[in-house]
């Protein structure tokens, strides 16, 4: 084992071993990868080998569609097989909404160039001759659809790297990881020590435990999977292979295995493995059986496919993989430690490791991963992410993972975990809740507590009514909404303007004024969009998303602000109400002493205030394009904000409102906002945020690449869009038609009720967006619609 390295990898399953692949692609050969037994040791080995390319967030599915497509090229340089078998596969609805979902996902596809059909039961019945018709009401035709070999595919990764210039060492086992001075690490392992330059965690079912070895606790619990293999089946003799089915109602995944059908569940009642620490002694080992945990999902099976019931079971595999608590993977450096990434928490190594290995090394190598891998970020887990709320989390996830998650639906475990101090009080006022990092948010008001309740649909729920008469409160009188569930930064010291300037596109506005930014990084792509409040020279409040926090300081730790300027999160030390409407200026003048006039306090301002007895920072800005204010104040002091807002408000019919009416006030504005319309795939010229940067200053981080993009045009634009809706409004994701062609695609959409129309936001080409315009004055009022 070499003793200096540039990387050394940890762990030889199948996402290490893409990873180490992947950097010597990159250019990187002096990499190394650790593994404490064989490869593939830990939940590689017994995989099912299932891949495709359907995934809820639409960039996880094009690098999933990427790793499909790379199996080709390692078996190539490798002359390793991956045993790749594309069969096709079928998506089977039992119900009506499982139908209607099926078809959302066959839209979402159209602009990622996937070739989903709608296909009838007898025609899904054609293909895939081993179901019963009556229990099914259509299914979705996926061509690219198949299984791999698991140690095919981790050889071939890691053959492709060593002829790369890779060095693998197996039964070797990291046992310590410590930092050096110069951002180096020293990897103490069993067989000696390592000086790597940077260091990835690809440890799978260990990767909690290499996390520990830095200090961190990564949000990733192990559960317990099953499938079983039958016995060889008369029906399967001298046919062609089966597809791949997944059976939602009966929670099932099938494939053809040899003879006989493979036959996997996500059953209800999942168990997890390992809750706490992972053993170090397990191997290649497998879990006891435990077939009656999953007898409900077999027993659904065995009568939606009958011939599988007779062919007996064959051999069944328990084994533990890792998941986060939404499913998705964890890759990125860590924040707060140099050069340690991670690359774990990957449930689906088939269809999502090629991806993964892919963003990690071009990060490394690149300094950006060079998709939008915002939905596989570790940055998007904060210290709120703990291990007891990963578990609740996790076996929701699994326990749903063929469940329809409905636009409208509110998951319930782990909450409430984190709330504000009138929580109860809006639960009297008969608030929805929603989860946002763990914290709970009021999403809309019922009129009583019997109708305080969400019934879930892909249509206009129950909620659709009282929504929207808080939208006509907003808009005729004035409304209250709890905002504590931004993101909150205070800057401090001499040089926080020059700094801020530096890191942001716009100008630092004056003190007592607000400016609305957004943030760039160096290929001139939006990472952040933020409002700067400047409350002295040497002391600005900015606002964010906080769902990014953690990513927003990895940013700003990697461009770290001079001696004497210190970055403080405080999102949770400042919670927020906001009033809006036109009411709400008469509302908060009755309360405070200064001027609140448009001459003395006009839009944009920001300022120190006393509140009755309450002090607090107002700004007047606010997100629902009405007259407002936002009005932050230290956390002891909500109540009193809550009830004096609420008692004076009487006289001015104020009413609550909660973030589904926000939302669509904010989309009737074509107001964008961060994780929708702006993402690290989009300029600001793209998002319609160019009068926000501001190139007469010399200097900020993207400048460069922002002006280009000024010149060029940008090759999307943002547009708003009305829609022809019946009963169902846009979510995003939604497929963009023009000319009988996809275009583009939906970013947010949401019922406007202020302009009573059905809307959307969404990407298509700059050109289109430029030339539909004219078309669309020029033809008096012509729609284009999503
Ligand atoms: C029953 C079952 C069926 C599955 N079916 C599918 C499927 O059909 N399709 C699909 O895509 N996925 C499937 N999976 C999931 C798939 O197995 C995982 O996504 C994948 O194995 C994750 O790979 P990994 O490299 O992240 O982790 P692991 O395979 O756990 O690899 C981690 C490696 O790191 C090594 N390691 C850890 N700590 C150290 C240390 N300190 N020093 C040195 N080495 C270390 C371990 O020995 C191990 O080899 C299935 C899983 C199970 C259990």
């Amino acid at each position: 084992m070499k003793s200096h390295v540039r990387v050394a990898v940890i762990g030889g399953g199948v996402v290490g071993a893409s990873v180490l692949y992947h950097l010597t692609k990159a250019g990187w050969k002096d990499v190394l990868l650790v593994e404490r037994a064989e490869l593939t040791s830990g939940s590689t080995w017994h995989a099912a080998g299932g891949m495709h390319t359907v995934n809820g967030d639409p960039n996880v599915a094009k690098l999933q569609q990427y790793t499909i497509q790379l199996y080709k090229e390692i078996e190539q340089i490798s002359g390793q097989s991956c045993g790749v078998h594309i069969t096709g596969g079928i998506m089977l609805a039992g119900t009506r909404e499982r139908l209607d979902w099926l078809k959302m996902a066959k839209a979402r596809g159209r602009y990622l160039g996937m070739e989903l059909e709608i296909i009838s039961v007898a025609e899904a019945a054609k293909l895939f001759p081993l179901l019963e018709k009556k229990h099914f009401k259509g299914a979705m035709f996926d061509p690219i659809e198949g299984h791999v070999d698991p140690y095919g595919v981790t050889h071939a990764y890691a053959k492709s790297a060593q002829i790369g210039g890779a060095e693998i060492v197996r039964h070797t086992r990291v046992t310590g990881l410590q930092p050096r001075p110069d951002g180096s690490w020293d990897v103490i392992t069993t067989q000696g020590n390592v000086r790597a330059e940077h260091v990835v965690n690809a440890g799978g079912l260990w990767a909690r435990e290499l996390g520990r070895m830095v200090g961190i606790e990564l949000p990733i619990l192990a559960m317990q999977h099953q499938y079983l293999i039958t016995g060889d089946m008369p029906e399967l003799k001298g046919k062609q292979e089966q597809l791949h089915c997944i059976d939602f109602e009966g929670e099932i995944y099938i494939r053809q295995e040899r003879g006989g059908m493979l036959m996997g569940t996500y059953e209800r009642a999942g168990v997890p493995w390992s809750e706490v620490s992972t053993p170090w002694d397990f191997g290649q080992d497998l879990l006891p059986n435990d077939l009656e945990r999953i007898a409900p999902s077999l027993e659904v099976g065995f009568q939606h496919f009958p011939a599988l019931g007779q062919a007996g079971i064959r051999k069944v595999v328990n084994g533990p993989f890792t998941f986060a608590p939404d499913g998705n993977p964890l890759v990125g450096p860590i924040r707060g430690l140099k050069n340690f990434w991670v690359a774990c928490g990957v449930m689906a190594g088939f269809s999502q490791g090629g991806g993964v290995g892919l963003a990690l090394s071009r990060w490394m190598v690149d300094g950006d991963p060079g998709a939008d891998i915002w939905g596989m970020d570790v940055a998007r887990y904060g210290d709120w992410a703990t291990l007891a709320y990963t578990n609740a989390k996790v076996r929701e996830n699994y326990s749903r993972r063929f469940s329809i998650r409905f636009p409208n639906e509110e998951l319930t475990a782990a909450r409430p975990l984190r709330t504000t101090p009138i929580y109860e009080k809006l639960q009297a006022a008969h608030a929805l809740f929603g989860d946002y990092c763990g914290l709970e948010h009021p999403l809309w008001f019922a009129p009583s507590a019997r109708q305080a309740v969400d019934r879930v649909s892909f249509r206009r729920s129950n909620s659709h009514a009282h929504v929207g008469a808080e939208c006509r409160a907003v808009q005729e009188s004035v409304g209250l909404l709890e905002i504590s569930n931004y993101g909150k930064f205070e800057i401090r010291g001499p040089a926080s303007a020059e700094w801020l300037s530096h890191i942001m596109a716009n100008r630092v506005p004056n003190v007592g004024r607000i400016a609305l930014t957004p943030m760039l990084n160096e290929r001139g792509k939006l990472i952040g969009d933020f409002t700067i409040c400047r409350l002295a020279a040497d002391h600005c409040f900015l606002i964010g998303t906080y769902a990014a926090e953690t990513y927003y300081l990895r940013w700003f730790e990697r461009h770290a602000p001079p001696a004497g300027v210190s970055v403080r999160p405080c999102a949770m030390e400042y919670v927020g109400l906001s009033v809006a409407g036109p009411h709400s200026r008469a509302l908060l003048q009755s309360l405070v002493r200064d001027d609140l006039s448009n001459a003395a306090f006009p839009f944009m301002s920001f300022r120190r205030m006393d509140i009755g007895m309450v002090p607090a920072y107002v700004g007047r800005v606010s997100f629902t394009g009405e007259l407002g204010y936002e009005i932050w104040v230290t956390t002891d002091y909500q109540r009193a904000l809550f009830d004096l807002l609420t008692q004076a408000g009487r006289t001015h019919g104020l009413r609550h409102f909660g973030g589904r009416a926000l939302n669509a006030m904010r989309i009737e504005k074509g107001f964008g906002t961060w994780a929708r319309e702006y993402r690290p795939i989009y300029g600001p010229i793209e998002a319609g945020l160019g009068r926000f940067v501001d190139f007469k200053k010399s200097a900020f981080i993207g400048r460069a690449a922002a002006a280009e993009e000024k010149e060029s045009g940008g090759a999307l634009r943002l547009a708003a869009f009305s829609i022809d809706a019946g009963d169902a409004d846009a979510i995003g994701d939604e497929p963009v038609w023009h000319d009988g062609r996809v275009v583009g695609w939906v970013t947010s959409g949401a019922f406007g009720h202020r302009v009573a129309q059905s809307l959307a936001l969404g990407y298509v080409p700059a050109g289109l967006a430029t030339a539909d315009l004219k078309l669309r004055s020029s033809a008096n009022g012509a729609r284009r619609s999503a």
